[in-house]
């Protein structure tokens, strides 16, 4: 750990140096006179687009002034000088709340814009009871929010990282097994209540804690308007497949979980998590139960036999054209001609059960407005769809 040598605050400060400008010391300054937090600690994870620092605020009895407790708070502080942003383009063009968005050359605007994203996306999954830092306040390229860690500082390890604990070899190869059927879980629940897609969703943008998994990073999350949104939702899924397939987990296939995610069936238990998440669970060991079984053989062929086939249809799966739309349907002729979205529909119907959830997705979207969290400074401008 260089930092040991550095000299902790040495070092902490050389980070901060390279992010905080003035404007953002000052924000900084404003949160402490607030006693929102007391200083900014620590860098907990120093980032392409931003670095997270943990922010203590300190409690003090007031009669003594002695030192009672502290309490952590995260600190996410988008950088301002940071040149990359050429590859979030693309999360930004096609949604509403971002069109017309100040980004042209306006890196400090645009930066506050990722800013406002996060926390509002985190506001959606913290109204969707899911577990995930509680934002607590943005100022500009400030995000400050609950600290997901113990008590001294330390942030729950990354799923990346974690080494799972357990009685032998089977007790754990449960628990991972137990993790992805969560995190299947979560997607959907994601995708169905909060109506967004992470579109990062990896094992470094979650967190894990007692068996929890915490969504973190969702300043990229698109809602359902984007015409992206299912490429980033195969590429999600694809990635959570793959990661828990090195842990030894065996896995449904991409194309399954996608439809389990977007089956536009309704959510029984939409205003309970927990509930949600039992029938989650048991809805994902139905689909276990009714896969199609691999071909019989020598136990350790067949295992091998079953990931390769596993592998291809995934690769078929990520290859295939997902209309993002209605209107796509329409232009890419993938419908019989009929007079308009009725002889369509049935057309669609009996082609393929992705297209009929995209179908009745479509139909609910076309007159939703897409946000219930309206902003002084939203240069929003819902008109120009399709
Ligand atoms: P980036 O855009 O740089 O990937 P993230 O939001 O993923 O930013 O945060 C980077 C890292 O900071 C995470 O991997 C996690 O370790 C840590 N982190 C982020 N938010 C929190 C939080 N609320 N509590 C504790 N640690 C956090
Ligand atoms: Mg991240």
């Amino acid at each position: 750990d260089n930092k040991v040598h550095m000299g902790r605050e040495k070092a902490d400060r050389a980070t901060r140096d390279q992010v905080l400008d003035r404007r953002t010391e000052a924000i900084i300054e404003s949160m402490v006179r607030k006693e929102l937090i007391s200083e900014l600690q620590g860098v907990i994870s120093t980032g392409k687009e931003a670095n997270v620092y943990a922010a203590p605020l300190h409690t003090y009895d007031d009669d003594e002034g002695t030192h009672t407790g502290t309490l952590y708070r995260a600190a996410k502080i988008y950088k301002t000088s940071i040149l990359s942003f050429v590859d979030r383009e693309r999360y930004i063009t096609g949604e509403h709340r971002f069109r017309n968005g100040g980004h042209k050359g306006n890196n400090r605007k645009m930066v506050k814009k990722w800013a406002e994203k996060e926390f509002r996306n985190l506001q959606r999954l913290n109204r969707a009871g899911l577990a995930c830092p509680y934002p607590i306040q943005l100022k500009a390229n400030v995000l400050l929010m609950e600290f997901l860690g113990d008590g001294e500082g330390h942030a729950y390890p990354r799923l990346r990282d974690v080494e799972l604990e357990g009685t032998d070899d089977d007790d754990i190869a449960q628990q991972w097994r137990a993790l992805y059927i969560q995190l299947l879980g979560l997607v959907r629940r994601l995708y169905q209540v909060c109506r967004l897609v992470h579109a990062d969703l990896s094992e470094y943008n979650i967190l894990y804690h007692e068996r929890v998994l915490y969504i973190i990073d969702v300043s990229q999350s698109v809602g359902h308007d984007h015409p992206q949104t299912y490429d980033f939702l195969r590429m999600d899924l694809h990635n959570i497949g793959a990661f828990f397939r090195r842990k030894g987990v065996d896995t449904l296939r991409d194309r399954t979980v996608f439809e389990f995610a977007t089956a536009n069936n309704g959510l029984a238990y939409a205003d309970d998590p927990a509930a949600d998440a039992t029938a989650a669970a048991e809805a994902i060991e139905q689909l276990y139960a009714t896969r199609p079984k691999p071909a019989e053989g020598a136990d350790g062929e067949t295992d091998k036999e079953a990931l390769a086939a596993l592998e291809v249809d995934n690769e078929v799966f990520r290859a295939q054209y997902i209309p993002q739309s209605l209107h796509q349907i329409y232009d890419e002729g993938m419908v019989a001609r009929g007079d308009g979205p009725v002889g369509g529909t049935e057309a669609l119907h009996a082609k393929d059960s992705l297209y009929r959830n995209l179908l009745a997705e479509g139909q609910e979207d076309e007159g939703e407005e897409e946000d219930d969290d309206d902003d002084e400074d939203d240069d929003d401008d819902s008109d120009s769809d399709s």
